[in-house]
């Protein structure tokens, strides 16, 4: 339905009633003036008949009908006013205005036969002599007590007409201001009434884009005073419950945006009801865009898919543990339950993702661990059990044979020795990281290299290795200096080992960008670049049986990288085969 505004349904009522008073009210006045004007007019008329009676009377006794003609002529046009005399039987024997002969008789006019019947008669009607609307009063003309005739007295009607005319447009003047006013007044009442409502339809606008800020105004009438208050009443009400929904909200997603567990929830047909940032950095989605969307269109993987279609259908909370990407071995173990509403119904399912990769790495490590000690160690003393039992089944008898035996039992003995010894080197290193307990001091590098380098002269000589040391002697950082002289050494002894003879190490140390670098340059036989990325592993060899003969253990680099991890510096490598490599350590400088 097309709505009508307010001006339209108070100003046609407001006419209707207006205009029907004024009807009512100039219909009874005009009448009532009317009536009021026609009974003066009678006896105004009636007394003028009632004075001239008397004098026609008085003509017609003295001088006949003739004079009473003359009167008639002379008093008429003096009191303004038609004077004609009829005699009983009707004819006419005077008048003002006509000559009696050509008047026609009057017994049959309403007047005369009321005069003669009642003694006064009155008529409006239209005058054929005249040609207008007359009123009409006469009065018998007594003779003897006997009526002889009648004198009547007669005016046009018009002037009563106009005067009743001239109150009617006065009137109809009055209406039309009365209806002009009436227009003004219902305007500026509808005008207030909607300004209120406006003033409360943009009040309520507000409320509905959430705008709580601004309270209605209350307007001046009590009613509408009284809805703004209900509704400025509805709107704290609501702000309330918004700000603790929001409040609520805000708590939760803290809780779930701080997890670093991923939460997913679902509903029954696998639209995500919400995810929080660890889930979305899980699925490499973002949390905004995914929110609403069907599962299998934001996630690709399809161990993850089954695991949620299995959530949604099964009764108790399950478990399970996938691998998310491929190319980075990702892998996350989930937990899974039905989410009920209040009444118990399975309305979707929440997932819980714990990514447990690093976990699991350790987890490999350590058993990868296990298994590279014992079979380093097996090696070592496999050999040493086969020559003792050789020894003891009788090679001993040759002294010859025995010596040899013994001195490889001797080797593999120092093997085991070295390698448990780094292997200890290594956990002492490990366990004070874990505590944060190796104290670093200020001190000049160069005091470690030396000492490093004094280490390995005796291997360096042997294979005529010349070692070259450049540092300066102000180079200071914050070091443990017995740590930094075993990492070096590690390395000086390695590029002793993969060296030729007659070859230069060259042991270099400066500051650059901020941190102290060291390198240990050889000539040596150089690394592949296949095997650069794992080479600080533990037990990583290039050439297993060559390490082994030239009594590595596999642990040495290994043991630099932690002790750089100590230091807070890092260990990294640059190398190609024939040419030789040059091994750098950094830490930061003091
Ligand atoms: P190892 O006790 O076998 O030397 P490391 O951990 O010290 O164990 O070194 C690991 C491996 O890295 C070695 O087996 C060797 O193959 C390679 N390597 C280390 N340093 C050098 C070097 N200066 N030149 C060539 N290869 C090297």
């Amino acid at each position: 339905m097309r709505q009508k505004p307010l001006i339209w349904q108070i100003f046609p009522p407001y006419l209707v009633v207006i205009g029907a008073a004024l009807l009512l009210m100039t219909g009874y006045m005009t009448h009532a003036i009317q009536q009021f004007h026609e009974k003066q007019m009678i006896s105004d008329l009636e007394a003028r008949a009632r004075v001239l009676e008397d004098r026609v009377r008085e003509q017609l006794e003295k001088h006949g009908p003739e004079a009473v003609h003359a009167l008639c002529r002379n008093v008429g046009p003096e009191i303004a006013t038609r004077i004609t005399v009829i005699q009983a039987d009707g004819a006419v024997i005077g008048d003002s205005e006509e000559d009696p002969a050509d008047m026609d008789n009057h017994a049959a006019r309403p007047e005369v036969a009321a005069a003669l019947n009642d003694g006064l008669g009155t008529s409006v009607r239209f005058s054929h002599t005249l040609g207008r609307d007359m009123m009409y009063v006469a009065v018998p003309l007594h003779d003897n007590d006997r009526p002889a005739g009648v004198v009547r007295v007669s005016l046009p009607v018009t002037q009563v007409r106009d005067a009743i005319w001239g109150l009617y447009a006065r009137i109809a003047a009055a209406g039309l201001l009365v209806v002009l006013l009436a227009g003004a007044v219902s305007w500026h009442v509808s005008r207030r009434i909607s300004r209120s409502l406006d003033e409360m339809k943009r009040g309520a606008r507000r409320f509905a884009q959430g705008d709580f800020s601004r309270q209605l105004p209350l307007p001046e009438s009590r009613e509408m005073a009284n809805l703004a208050e209900a509704m400025n009443q509805m709107a704290q009400h609501l702000d309330d419950r918004i700000r603790a929904v929001l409040n609520q909200r805000n708590q939760q997603e803290a809780v779930l945006s701080s997890m670093v567990e991923g939460v997913l929830a679902v509903d029954n047909a696998q639209r995500i009801l919400s995810l929080n940032g660890a889930c979305a950095r899980l699925m490499g989605v973002r949390a905004a865009e995914a929110q609403g969307r069907l599962l299998h269109e934001v996630v690709r993987n399809a161990a993850l898919k089954d695991f949620v279609a299995q959530a949604l259908d099964s009764v108790e909370p399950i478990e399970n543990e996938f691998v998310l990407h491929e190319h980075d071995q990702q892998i996350l173990q989930a937990h899974g339950t039905v989410l009920r509403d209040a009444q118990g119904r399975g309305i979707g399912a929440v997932v819980v993702l714990n990514d447990v990769t690093r976990l699991r790495r350790l987890e490999q490590v350590r058993r990868d661990f296990v298994a590279n000690v014992s079979h380093e160690l097996r090696t070592p003393i496999t050999s040493i059990k086969g020559f003792v039992e050789t020894l003891l089944e009788g090679a001993l008898a040759n002294p010859d044979d025995a010596r040899r035996f013994l001195e490889i039992v001797a080797k593999q003995s120092d093997r085991l020795n070295a390698i448990l010894g780094d292997l200890l080197t290594l956990s002492r290193i490990e366990e004070g990281e874990r505590k944060a307990g190796i104290p670093l001091e200020v001190r000049p590098v160069r005091e470690s290299l030396a000492a490093a380098v004094q280490l390995c002269a005796s291997k360096a000589e042997a294979k005529h290795v010349a070692i070259e040391l450049v540092c300066g002697e102000s180079l200071m950082a914050s070091i443990n200096a017995s740590m930094l002289e075993q990492a070096v050494a590690n390395l000086v002894d390695n590029a002793i080992k993969y060296s030729d003879p007659g070859s230069a190490v060259r042991v270099y140390a400066a500051t650059e960008n901020g941190e102290v670098v060291i390198r240990v340059q050889d000539h040596g036989c150089g690394i592949p670049p296949e095997h650069l990325p794992r080479l600080f592993e533990r037990f990583y060899r290039v050439d297993k049986a060559r390490s082994r003969n030239l009594g590595g253990t596999g642990l040495g680099l290994s043991i630099v990288k932690h002790i750089a991890k100590v230091h807070r510096g890092r260990v990294w490598v640059e190398s190609a085969p024939g040419k030789g490599s040059t091994f750098f350590m950094s830490v930061p400088s003091a």
